[in-house]
């Protein structure tokens, strides 16, 4: 490896951490109940509840059980991010005229080429389909650079810009026919190569699937950082989806009568 390259790594390594770091503080930030304004507001959520485990997830068994990472996923107040209407839908955005011969859109068809094949990756595990509307989808893909965010760094109180993210994932909660149900939204940056985008990919839907927290294992999907050769989905990235999915939550249950 040249200077140079070593030199990007390190850069795109710090980079990297950094938001991962940004990513799991703001996780906590978000998820630590700290007053009784919460339990109250708690109150007027259902109750935590288990929904029955999907039918793909219940028959993943592994012969020798090569770990999890499930002491690393994070709670929100409305208990583990999980789906209870499968298919999940999944938008994702596509050129106009797919056909079209430009240099830009054949960049963009292999955008939607590499987020097509993570899809299907994790399809194995927690069935998806496509739909046609961004607003009847449960996940939304974007091919857009997500926002520059600036954070205060927790030691000296200064601002801190990251210089660049080339992938997000954001949740948000809304009520439909008195059940509290979430939605997520990914955004994966143009600009990326092929290899990086099916990385990010992969990566991005992990979380929107429920996998909120990062691996420390390099071989796993949801490790914290990009890796030189991006893993596919681990046997440990399934163990903790399965476990996640095996938790109680307020997602998919009735608001208690008022
Ligand atoms: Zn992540």
């Amino acid at each position: 490896m040249s200077k140079n390259h070593s030199k990007f790594f390190k850069k795109k390594h710090l980079n990297l951490s950094l938001i991962c770091l940004i990513l799991i503080a703001s996780l906590l930030y978000l998820t630590i109940p700290s007053s009784a304004i919460q339990d109250d507001f708690k109150k007027s959520l259902p109750p935590l509840q288990k929904h029955s485990l999907p039918v793909s997830l219940s028959k993943w068994h592994e012969q020798s059980y090569s770990g999890d990472y499930f002491n690393q996923i994070k709670q929100t107040l409305d208990g583990y991010l999980i789906w209870s209407n499968f298919p999940i839908k999944i938008y994702l955005d596509r050129p106009s005229n797919p056909n079209e011969s430009s240099a830009s859109t054949r960049r963009f068809n292999q955008w939607v080429n590499a987020i097509e094949k993570a899809i299907d990756d994790w399809n194995n595990y927690l069935p998806m389909t496509e739909v046609a509307q961004p607003d009847t989808a449960d996940i939304i893909i974007k091919r857009a650079n997500p926002p520059l965010g600036t954070t205060v760094d927790p030691e000296t109180g200064k601002l801190q810009i990251p210089r660049a993210r080339s992938a997000q994932t954001r949740y948000e909660f809304y009520i439909k026919n008195e059940r509290l149900f979430h939605k997520m939204q990914i955004q994966i940056s143009p600009g990326l190569g092929d290899l990086s985008i099916l990385s990010a990919a992969r990566h991005e839907l992990g979380h929107a699937l429920g996998i909120w927290g990062h691996s420390l294992e390099k071989t796993d999907a949801l490790y914290f950082s990009q890796v030189a050769n991006p893993p596919k989905i681990s046997a440990r990235d399934i163990n903790t989806l399965k476990k996640v999915y095996e938790q109680p939550t307020r997602l998919g249950w009735s608001l208690p009568n008022q």
